[in-house]
C-alpha cells in the first residue's frame, strides 16, 4: 500500500511538474531513513534541508501525502506558557478541542482561542501504513548512481552508513524532538489552489472561523 499510495498521489496530483526538484525516490529514501533512526515524526524541515528546497515547498509536498488518501496523519501540539514547563508539549486532538486542553506537567488549562496562534503541526506516518523491507526503485533519475546499484543488492545498506544529519546535536540535549510547523503556515498553504482537502486542517479552519464570528 505504501508504494501504491506514493505513486498514485504523485501521478494524480502531477507533483513532478509542481516540484521538479523533488523526486519520489528521494522522498521514499528520506522517510525510510527517518524511521531507521526511530523518528516518530517525519520532518518537512529536514527534508527541505536535504533536498535544497524551501520549507514552504517541503510542507506543501508533505501535505499532498497527508489525510485519508495519504500516508501521513497530522499531530498538533502547543507549548505550555509557564516558564517552569518550558518545552512541555501539550498534544491534542482537534476533534476534542471543546474539551479542556491542559498541560500535564503543571495542570494549567487553556482554551483553544488562547493557544490557536501557537499551535504547531507534526507529520506522522499512519499506523496503517507499513513500509516494505525492500526498497523499490520508484524513479530512475540517477540510474548510474553506485548507491542505487548497491541498494538493490543490499536493501539494508543504509542502516550501516548513518547520514550526517542524524548525527547532528539537537537543541534538546540529545532528546529527539521534531520541530513542528506553525498551524498558520499550514492553513495558509491549504488555501492555495490545487491543495488537497485534509479533514484535520479543515477542522482547524472551521474552529478558528467559528471563534472569530
Ligand atoms: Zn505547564
Amino acid at each position: 500500500m505504501y508504494y501504491e499510495k506514493l505513486t498514485h498521489i504523485f501521478k494524480k496530483m502531477k507533483l513532478q511538474e509542481q516540484f521538479p526538484n523533488i523526486s519520489l525516490d528521494e522522498f521514499d529514501k528520506f522517510i525510510r531513513k527517518q524511521l531507521v533512526y526511530n523518528d516518530k515524526y517525519i520532518s518537512p524541515y529536514k527534508f527541505a534541508l536535504e533536498q535544497s528546497v524551501t520549507v514552504n515547498d517541503s510542507v506543501k509536498f508533505f501535505m499532498y501525502f497527508t489525510g485519508d488518501e495519504g500516508i501521513f496523519d497530522i499531530v498538533s501540539y502547543a507549548e505550555c506558557s509557564k516558564p517552569s514547563c518550558f518545552n512541555s508539549r501539550i498534544y491534542f486532538d482537534i476533534n476534542n478541542v471543546d474539551e479542556q486542553i491542559f498541560c500535564e506537567e503543571c495542570g494549567k488549562i487553556y482554551s483553544f482561542d488562547t493557544i490557536k496562534r501557537h499551535i504547531k503541526i507534526l507529520f506522522k506516518l499512519k499506523e496503517s501504513i507499513t513500509i516494505p523491507d525492500k526498497a523499490q526503485r520508484i524513479s530512475r533519475r540517477d540510474p548510474n548512481s553506485a548507491y542505487e546499484a548497491l541498494r538493490e543488492l543490499h536493501p539494508n545498506l543504509k542502516k550501516q552508513s548513518p547520514p550526517s544529519l542524524s548525527n547532528a546535536p539537537t537543541c534538546d540535549g540529545g532528546e529527539k524532538r521534531e520541530a513542528g510547523i506553525d498551524l498558520e503556515v499550514v492553513l495558509e498553504i491549504s488555501t492555495e489552489t490545487g491543495m488537497p482537502v485534509i479533514s484535520a486542517v479543515e477542522k482547524f479552519k472551521n474552529k478558528i472561523q467559528s471563534l472569530a464570528g
